[in-house]
């Protein structure tokens, strides 16, 4: 009988996008922690810091002049700007979790979403909700941390984000962020088994048939 690796299977680059305060991180790190076949790729960005965040997990918070060595050096798969200031995918980020045999999750927007399509057709994206914008505004003022300014430019910056909703594969509206975690979650173990990423099946089937 064929010897057969059940985990020989490609990576999957796993992309979540939503305008921000639709919960989109809350989910992300629920899946994180109870999936351990998938990695947070950790993008660098030129925005400050907030409070409770960390350098190297949350984000590589780097300088505008760091951010635009790594760009020439090209070290992004993707980059954009957002609310003023710029985001980017590094590639070794995503190699590293590639390598250890792990899905990638990518928590980035619209943008870096139609660049990253261009790199690899083969990545799956979701799009998260949020159930009504009255909403989505009473969340984005309960982290307490955004000016009123700073949060009306959000909600129109939400809109733009939520008008590319139809780019995506896979749309949930988030009005229990324990049910939207089992949608997403269904899907990353759905995509996971499709024959075109369980490379495996090659040898396996070549030893049934010949
Ligand atoms: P925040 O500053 O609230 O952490 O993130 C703002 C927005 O930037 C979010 O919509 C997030 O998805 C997006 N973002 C974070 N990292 C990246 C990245 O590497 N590339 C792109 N294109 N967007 C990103």
């Amino acid at each position: 009988m064929a010897t057969v690796n059940p985990l020989k299977r490609r990576g999957l680059l796993f992309i979540l996008s939503s305008p921000s305060g639709a919960g989109k991180t809350t989910i992300s790190r629920m899946i994180l922690e109870s999936d351990d076949g998938i990695g947070l790729s950790v993008s660098a960005t030129t925005r400050p810091i907030r409070p409770g965040e960390v350098d190297g997990k949350d984000y590589h918070f780097v300088t505008d002049a760091e951010f635009e060595r790594m760009v020439a050096d090209g070290e992004f798969l993707e980059w954009a700007h957002v609310f003023g200031h710029r985001y980017g995918t590094l590639r070794r980020e995503v190699t590293k979790q590639i390598e250890g045999a792990q899905d990638v999750l990518l928590d980035i927007d619209w943008q870096g979403t139609q660049q990253l399509k261009q790199v690899d057709p083969d990545i799956v994206r979701v799009f998260i909700l949020p159930p009504s914008m009255e909403e989505l505004e009473r969340r984005l003022r309960s982290r307490g941390t955004d000016s009123d300014e700073v949060i009306a430019n959000r909600m129109s910056r939400a809109k733009a984000e939520i008008s590319h909703w139809a780019e995506y594969d896979y749309v949930f509206i988030n009005d229990d962020a324990e049910h939207c975690r089992k949608l997403v979650h269904t899907v990353l173990k759905a995509e996971r088994l499709k024959a075109t990423r369980r490379i495996f099946l090659h040898d396996f089937v070549r030893s049934l048939i010949g």
